[in-house]
């Protein structure tokens, strides 16, 4: 027992006693254990000649559209005032795009946020919830702070290994996460796939499919989280604002569940977290012609993509195939090494020691000088 508490509550006046067993401190000691988030370096970290271009973090590398920049202005002198409790406008934008009920959408500060507050909405302590790794780095630590144990499974040729998920659910697993396509590897999952480990999965947990990069997506098949919703209370799909409406800095992005988990969502959720200018964002992006503005500059990430694939195949560089608007490079050496090699050529990746180095697809001339960066690395190489 920690606690030895001799001393009555029912007497306030007296100070209770504890044995000399007591935490020394407040804070769960599990939490110093975690690591702290590891934001991509940006061109600031970065000393030399000319500006560094930053590929770590998967943003969209074009700058806010006129009209959402317009709408920001148009609300920023209401900002005294606090935002809505609940987005509704927004709700009810989503819902209607996606065919659910506004009562299915939850609108967060980035999907991030959804993801503790799910594990915050399920997780006692001792619960499970299982994450494909390397996958998205706040699985774990979101499993943790909400009092969970994370379990992680590998992956197999750099792809989710459904099997491997699967038979690592347990009576007291409350989440699985799916990330489709999977940041840092690339590759997004079968639909049929991800239906067949729905349907055997059990009833007592939830089924937490992440696309924060489905709007990149082009092979034929892919997982569909709405679809798979459709048919199964049990589905939580995770969206964002972040990746290819590039509002990274705002911080909005959404889950659409069974009006029962966003019923529990919105009320662990923190109130206000979402900004009026978040909101609003979101709501001009959502326009007609800005979707349209969106869904180009989407096409080019996708060119761009083929183009530094086909590349780097060329150069003889080993490469995962992807759905996202990123690459990821398994072997080309040490991946802190080889991350420092780019750094010093000006071209910023993220680092997944021991797995490999990821680079987001920027604007073309900023994948030319990751494409002019890796053939002089190549040609130092002993
Ligand atoms: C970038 C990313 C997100 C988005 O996070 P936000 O908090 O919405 O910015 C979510 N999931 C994955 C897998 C990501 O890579």
């Amino acid at each position: 027992m920690d606690h030895d508490l001799t001393t009555s509550p029912a007497r306030p006046d007296a100070r209770p006693q504890y044995a000399a067993a007591a935490p020394r401190s407040p804070l769960r000691a599990e939490l110093k254990q975690l690591p702290s988030y590891r934001a991509g370096r940006t061109p600031a970290d970065v000393k030399g000649g000319r500006p560094a271009v930053k590929l770590s973090s998967n943003e969209l590398a074009f700058p806010p559209l006129p009209s959402v920049l317009e709408r920001l202005a148009a609300h920023a002198p209401t900002i005294n005032r606090y935002p809505r409790v609940r987005p509704e406008a927004l709700a009810a934008a989503l819902a209607d795009r996606h065919g659910v009920d506004a009562a299915q959408v939850t609108i967060g500060a980035g999907s991030v946020s959804l993801c503790t507050l799910l594990a915050q909405a399920t997780l006692r302590p001792g619960d499970e919830a299982i994450h494909p790794a390397p996958s998205f780095e706040i699985y774990g630590p979101a499993t943790v702070m909400a009092g969970g144990t994370p379990v992680a499974v590998p992956l197999r040729n750099h792809r989710l290994d459904l099997d491997a998920m699967l038979a690592a659910v347990t009576p007291r697993t409350r989440l699985v996460f799916l990330c489709t396509p999977n940041n840092p590897t690339g590759p997004a999952v079968a639909h049929d796939d991800a239906a067949r480990l729905l349907a055997a999965l059990p009833e007592h947990l939830l089924l937490v499919v992440d696309e924060a990069y489905r709007e990149f997506v082009t092979s034929a098949g892919r997982a569909d989280g709405l679809e798979l919703l459709r048919d199964d209370p049990r589905v939580v799909v995770l969206r964002t604002f972040s990746k290819a409406y590039g509002l990274a800095g705002l911080r909005i992005g959404y889950a659409v569940a069974s009006a029962e988990v966003a019923d529990v969502l919105r009320r662990v959720i923190v109130p206000f977290s979402v900004t009026t200018l978040a909101e609003q964002a979101a709501l001009a992006s959502l326009e007609p012609q800005a979707e349209a503005e969106l869904t180009e500059r989407v096409a080019t990430v996708v060119a761009e993509r083929t183009r530094v694939l086909d590349e780097l195949a060329a150069l003889g560089v080993h490469t995962v195939s992807s759905d996202a608007n990123f690459v990821f490079l398994p072997a080309l050496g040490d991946p802190l090494t080889v991350a420092r090699a780019y750094e010093d050529e000006g071209v910023i990746l993220r680092a997944l020691p021991p797995h490999g180095v990821r680079a987001t697809i920027g604007a073309p001339d900023e994948n030319d000088r990751f494409l002019e960066a890796t053939e002089r690395i190549l040609a130092h190489r002993p």
